[in-house]
């Protein structure tokens, strides 16, 4: 079987080649390819409904390909002509969800040991193993409590540590901190963030937020539509987007995308000459990629300018992130302090530099 795909290195921990995952005419996985090394932490994020699941439930052996094959070092464990061929265990993979699930009518300490039965380690090195666990997520005082008696992250760092005890060589997470509130989210994202230095093991990881993309990953790819939009570390990414879902779905405020006519070797936007347009460019409808940081609140002279209608504005370390409408178009700006107007307000925004990218009406980029 030929499981070397294109850019996949020979010691690349996971290989997903040409994988297919069809539900009657619906294809929920559409031909995604990438691999990641050993020790990656790779984050699969996208809207609702991309496939991001269905593809982990794959790499778990819960779901069997329609086309395609998943490599775990260097080993086939999923085909699309054979199924699956190895089940999680016997894939060493370790799966985490967003429901706990841990045993109620047993403590945390037999919770975190049961897996380590079940793969028949013995007593002295099950008690050892447990112990290790336990302390390393900071749980060890609460092994005689049953899961009623801890709190929901608690829980989770429970299940956390029953799916490391058997030291799998990768670990799948789907969406783990999700049910947990939004302070609890960002200590669990840097504890997690941890155990995967301390254990080394290759990671996957499902979110929808891209913030949690953004911060964990060696590694990221967006899915759309049940296919990979960009794959690539995560700066890559935020610095280079390649399409406009991916230019609109990363980064903190989402960057703004102005529709521009180029004119021999110019772009218009507004009825104003915005930016210059590199030479030989075929296209003529364009979207000029401008970051909220790009764009400022207030007339600033010798820039190129244009009116909104003020919705919001939100403080962010010291500035304020200013949103208008200019038209039906929402366009998002900084300004240094905290700024304030009545909704419906006319307010200046000004271009203070150039575009950050050119994507054409397909939404690919097309500058160089
Ligand atoms: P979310 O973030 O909402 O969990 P997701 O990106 O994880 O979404 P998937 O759960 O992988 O998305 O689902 C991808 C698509 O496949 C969806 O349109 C879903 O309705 C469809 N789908 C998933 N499982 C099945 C199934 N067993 N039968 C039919 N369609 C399915």
């Amino acid at each position: 079987m030929n499981i070397q795909s294109k850019g996949a290195e020979p010691a690349d921990a996971l290989v997903i080649h040409q994988l297919v995952k069809q539900f009657g005419d619906f294809r929920a996985v559409n031909d995604i390819s990438l691999s990641v090394p050993a020790g990656s932490f790779l984050v699969l994020v996208g809207p609702s409904g991309c496939g991001k699941s269905t593809l982990l439930r794959m790499l778990a052996g819960l779901e069997d390909p329609s086309g395609g094959e998943i490599a775990f070092e260097g080993k086939v464990v999923s085909s699309g002509a054979g199924g699956t061929l190895h089940d999680s265990a016997s894939r060493h993979a370790g799966l985490v969800f967003q429901s706990y699930a841990l045993w109620p009518h047993m403590t945390v300490e037999a919770n975190v040991e049961w897996p380590l039965k079940v793969a028949k380690w013995s007593r002295q090195d099950r008690a050892a193993r447990v112990t290790e666990v336990l302390t390393m997520l900071n749980i060890a005082e609460l092994r005689d409590r049953y899961p009623a008696e801890i709190s929901g992250g608690q829980q989770q760092r429970v299940a956390i540590a029953r799916t490391i005890g058997p030291r799998p060589s990768i670990l799948l997470l789907d969406e783990p901190l999700s049910n947990l509130d939004a302070k609890l989210r960002v200590e669990m994202r840097s504890e997690l963030m941890r155990i995967h230095r301390m254990t080394g093991a290759t990671s996957v990881y499902v979110t929808h937020d891209q913030v949690e993309a953004m911060t964990m990953a060696t590694h990221v790819a967006v899915l759309n539509k049940g296919q990979v939009e960009q794959f690539g570390p995560p700066i890559e990414l935020l610095q280079r987007p390649e399409t406009t879902f991916v230019a609109t779905f990363l980064g903190t405020p989402a960057a703004n995308l102005l529709p521009a006519m180029r004119q021999g070797n110019e772009f218009w936007f507004d009825g104003q000459r915005i930016a210059t347009a590199p030479a030989g460019m075929a296209d003529t409808q364009v979207e000029l990629l401008y970051r909220a940081q790009d764009i400022g609140i207030g007339a600033i002279e010798g820039r190129p300018q244009f009116t909104g209608k003020f919705t919001e504005a939100a403080p962010i370390a010291g500035q304020s992130m200013v949103t208008a409408l200019v038209g039906s178009m929402r366009v998002t700006g900084m300004v240094d302090g905290y700024f304030t107007a009545i909704p419906g307000d006319d307010i200046t925004l000004s271009l203070l530099r150039e575009p950050d990218g050119i994507f054409n009406q397909a939404g690919r980029r097309i500058d160089s």
